[in-house]
């Protein structure tokens, strides 16, 4: 049955139809009924019905079902595609993720060795308040534990286990004062038995913390996969859930840091925005990015437009560099990223409609030309005919039967100012592609993780990225400065700012 090769489309019109008699049509139709059945079910292949893997899948399982269903609607054709089964959210099973209670736990069978100690004093004495010297007797040590601590060595880098031991000191007013590990910023979340709290007691120093969140931010690496290389590699056991709480503390210590970086922001010439879904949990989220040539800010949120104008305010002075999506239309000083409209009208050039054929080209070519031009300072008379092309294109397409062509056509009319705003200002990018790329690092961390668990994690993760990224983009090692943010967070001391430019 399916031996003969697909109808030529792009050759079939009304008048074709007409011209057929009986027989041909009933033939005809049974080879578009076979074919349509092929691409409907094709349309419904996901990863649970094929062997695509998940990643494949639509991020919200809004697949092709409309389409298939209302394409002809013809009576007797019943669709025999199954509406694509959006992606199931996880059972709740009951169960709090983790430990169990009553389950048998996991401890270290043998202390951990310290290489060497390190001892802390008290600053001053508790009893005179004097600050305390180097010469006030030291009486013992108070408490004391192994830090591990990540060592840049001439060779590459280690991790050492230091003993921190905390002194007791007699003042010279007769008391004694014991110095403590710093309690720092407490992460508190609802609901949950023992709260994030940020201190100085921890096995994990902020210069391993930072390594743990480098592996699981930029180089995506599931917690139990850093267990496995810490082990492998330096023989040092750590708990899944020591390393996940390394990487959330690293987003608690940055998560004040994003706030100086929004300033910076809103106060900048140009800013780029995009966003991409993302999961939280079984909540379908939004990662909005906005950015500057030397700044960038990452939130997940919902994806009305009060979020975005909760990142920038009302009242940007800079231009706003974005793609179609409506949120963005109430910032006035907007360029619309022009290489959508291109893809989108290269995706009308490759279609089967010859109308939208001869549209897609011709809106490419003007589109193209006119980037081109900008680029090399052509001036009005080579600009304004392009303009003036393009608009016909589109004003001739406007109230076409296709709905593609039309809505594209439309579209271009209706942000007409904004898609051209680069012509008047060339400083202005024509694209968006800046924050297209500082979102794949999402985009590929959404795939393997499929995002966060909750607003805890949500906002760690966004913080964290703003910083690694505003780090890369000013030329700092991300990684040296969020060990010493989290240092301090740890300490209960204020952020420093991430420095300008290198
Ligand atoms: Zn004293």
């Amino acid at each position: 049955m399916k031996s003969k090769a697909p109808p030529d489309l792009s050759r079939m019109n009304r008048a074709v139809f007409e011209a057929l008699d009986h027989d041909e049509l009933v033939e005809l139709t049974c080879r578009l009924h076979t074919m349509a059945t092929d691409l409907a079910e094709r349309l419904a292949m996901n990863s649970t019905n094929s062997s695509r893997p998940p990643s494949s899948d639509l991020p919200f399982g809004t697949g092709g079902g409309g389409v298939v269903g209302g394409a002809g609607g013809a009576p007797g054709g019943a669709s025999t595609a199954a509406p694509v089964p959006s992606r199931k959210p996880p059972q709740p099973s009951g169960r709090k993720p983790g430990k169990q209670p009553g389950a048998k736990g996991k401890w270290r069978t043998e202390p951990l060795k310290a290489e060497r100690t390190e001892r802390l004093w008290p600053r001053a004495c508790d009893g005179c308040g004097m600050p305390l010297e180097m010469w006030d007797k030291e009486v013992r040590t108070g408490a004391a534990f192994p830090v591990l601590e990540l060592e840049r060595t001439p060779g590459g880098i280690r991790i050492a286990c230091v003993e921190h031991r905390y002194q007791v000191v007699l003042c010279t007013c007769g008391h004694e004062t014991e110095a403590h590990p710093a309690v720092g910023v407490l992460s508190f979340l609802d609901g949950r038995k023992r709260q994030l709290h940020l201190t100085e007691r921890c096995l994990v120093a902020p210069s391993l913390a930072a390594f743990i969140a480098a592996l699981a931010i930029r180089h995506h690496q599931s917690r139990r996969k850093i267990r496995e290389f810490l082990v492998t590699w330096f023989g040092v056991p750590l708990s899944v859930g020591s390393i996940d709480r390394c990487i959330r503390e690293v987003g608690v210590a940055c998560e004040p840091v994003v706030e100086d970086l929004l300033d910076e922001v809103r106060a900048a010439g140009i800013i780029h925005a995009d966003e991409t879904p993302w999961y939280q949990g079984i909540l379908n989220r939004w990662l909005w990015v906005v950015l500057t040539a030397t700044t960038a800010v990452f939130r997940i949120g919902s994806r009305r437009h009060e979020e975005i104008r909760d990142l920038l305010g009302d009242a940007i002075v800079g231009w706003l560099v974005t793609d179609g999506y409506g949120a963005y239309r109430d910032y006035e000083k907007r360029q619309r990223c022009v290489a959508h409209l291109i893809r989108k009208g290269l995706a009308l050039a490759g279609g089967l409609s010859p109308d939208g054929v001869r549209f897609g080209e011709w809106l490419v070519r003007e589109l193209r030309g006119l980037i081109h031009a900008v680029a090399e300072d052509e001036g009005h008379s080579t600009l304004n005919p392009i303009q003036a092309r393009l608009k016909r294109a589109c004003k001739l397409h406007r109230d076409h039967e296709t709905e593609k062509i039309r809505a594209l056509a439309r579209e271009v009319l209706n942000d007409w100012a904004a898609i051209v705003a680069f012509v008047r200002n060339p400083y202005l990018p024509a694209t968006n592609n800046e924050a297209e790329r500082a979102l794949r690092i999402a985009v590929i961390a959404r795939r393997l993780s499929f995002g966060t668990r909750n607003e805890e994690g949500s906002a760690a993760y966004a913080a964290s990225l703003s910083v690694v990224e505003t780090c890369r983009r000013r030329h700092i090692d991300p990684w040296s400065y969020i060990a010493e943010t989290l240092a301090r967070a740890r300490a209960g001391f204020m952020h420093t700012p991430i420095p300008a430019a290198a």
